[in-house]
């Protein structure tokens, strides 16, 4: 699994695209868990959050930002979630850092 969203970049295996520029790609979560459910990933590998470099500070913000506009396009005004599971504690099953959004319904805290 661990090249899993590379081969998604590379387009290798299918994915619904949202979103795409030179440093990120935001697709639709292949087993969705609310009306709207996507990922945002870097383009660059970085397989978890906690391999997150000072350098790459500027691509954190901008993949938090694509959250962002891609959650209000598509009708999440009211509000949504964005989570990134980190390691297996975390629950984090693809070793590629992942911002997962999920709206048009109601969450509940804290999470199972
Ligand atoms: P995580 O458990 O945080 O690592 O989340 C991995 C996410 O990737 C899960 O929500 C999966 O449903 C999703 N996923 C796995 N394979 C694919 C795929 N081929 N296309 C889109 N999403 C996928």
């Amino acid at each position: 699994m661990d090249n899993l969203f590379a081969r998604i970049i590379a387009r290798e295996i299918p994915a619904t695209i949202l979103y795409e520029d030179d440093q990120v790609l935001a697709f639709q979560d292949v087993a969705p868990q609310a009306p709207v459910h996507f990922l945002v990933i870097p383009k660059k590998h970085i397989a978890t959050l906690n391999d997150l470099q000072e350098a790459d500070k500027a691509l954190a913000g901008h993949l938090l930002y694509t959250a962002q506009r891609l959650a209000l396009e598509l009708g999440c005004d009211d509000g949504f979630r964005v989570v990134v599971n980190c390691k297996e504690k975390g629950g984090q099953t693809v070793q590629h850092l992942h911002l997962h959004v999920l709206g048009q319904r109601a969450m509940s805290w804290p999470p199972g």
